[in-house]
């Protein structure tokens, strides 16, 4: 069985911006249209609005106060995004669709929520179209409730997990791990392993240094539960970067992820994370691609 999470409400209207909010519900459309969403082995859930204690695992009071009732501050300002109620509340009902994909993750095995990623949020302020780290809180939420006790974090998206690998320099019990394109936004913080890629590097070397980390965290650090940041922003054409990935790269690149996790019966929750293409339908067909790997996993 695998989960998939998403609303319509997760879209918000971000004026002309780089950040494709409408990717969400193309991605969800496709899904639909081609009939992935109609076997038993596919369940389609809800999101729901995280509660102010589940924020404030991760987040300071001081920015929960600033950024919920979409007050303008340096904190809020440095999302990049218009700090207005409407997109704050979209944000915040995507950081609740990463709660749920991980706690039924930890339940059926396999998830994915059609959002989400925001790994660049910091606990006292906003960065780079992250206004709150959702999957840092889902991290804290599963640890609380013993639902896992061994969290790596696999953050494939081309910019450095800056928020996340914060957030964490001091819990043994998460493992950060970032593969990014070195010479880019944001500037970097220490994750448990960094693998900061030069400009241009394309499939083949993307994915030897990928798989190299994964079997690192598969034996090494042993995780119990895992989450797979999935970025399409690596991609050949996209607007922000310049490693050169192509539609072959990510299908293995989701083979190695999700099929070694998925394959040793680890739970996995899968985010979407960034994508900027020139062509959106370019990064939709990435995000709806992962969503087939998943789904092909029997996860129970
Ligand atoms: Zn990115």
């Amino acid at each position: 069985m695998t989960t998939i999470v998403y609303s319509d409400k997760y879209y918000c209207d971000i004026g002309l911006h780089v950040f494709p909010s409408q990717k969400y519900r193309l991605v969800y459309a496709m899904l639909e249209r081609n009939g992935k969403l109609a076997s038993d082995a596919v369940q389609v859930l809800e999101p729901r609005v995280p509660t102010r204690e589940e924020l404030k695992l991760v987040h300071d009071e001081q920015y929960l106060d600033d950024v919920l009732n979409a007050r303008m501050t340096p904190a809020t300002f440095s999302s990049e995004l218009p700090v207005k109620r409407d997109v704050v509340d979209a944000f915040l009902l995507s950081t609740g669709g990463t709660l749920v994909a991980a706690e039924s993750a930890a339940a059926v095995g396999g998830s994915i929520n059609l959002g989400g990623g925001y790994h660049h949020a910091f606990a006292d302020h906003a960065e780079g179209f992250c206004f709150f780290n959702d999957v840092a809180i889902a991290c804290l939420k599963l640890l609380k409730g013993k639902k896992a006790s061994r969290i790596a974090i696999v953050d494939c998206d081309l910019h450095q997990g800056n928020g996340t690998a914060y957030i964490f320099r001091d819990e043994p019990d998460v493992f950060t791990f970032s593969i990014h394109q070195e010479r880019n936004y944001p500037i970097k913080q220490r994750s448990d392993l960094d693998i900061g890629l030069d400009d241009g590097v394309g499939d083949a070397e993307y994915l030897e240094k990928l798989g190299g980390a994964i079997e690192q965290i598969r034996n090494g650090f042993r995780p119990d539960f895992v989450f797979y940041l999935a970025g399409a922003d690596p991609f050949k054409e996209d607007q922000l970067g310049s490693l050169l990935l192509t539609h072959d790269g990510f299908h293995r690149r989701d083979d190695m992820v999700i099929g070694t996790f998925c394959g040793a019966k680890v739970p996995l929750c899968v985010v979407l994370a960034g994508g900027y293409s020139h062509d959106v339908a370019d990064t939709v067909r990435i995000h709806y691609n992962t969503c087939l790997r998943l789904f092909d996993e029997d996860t129970d």
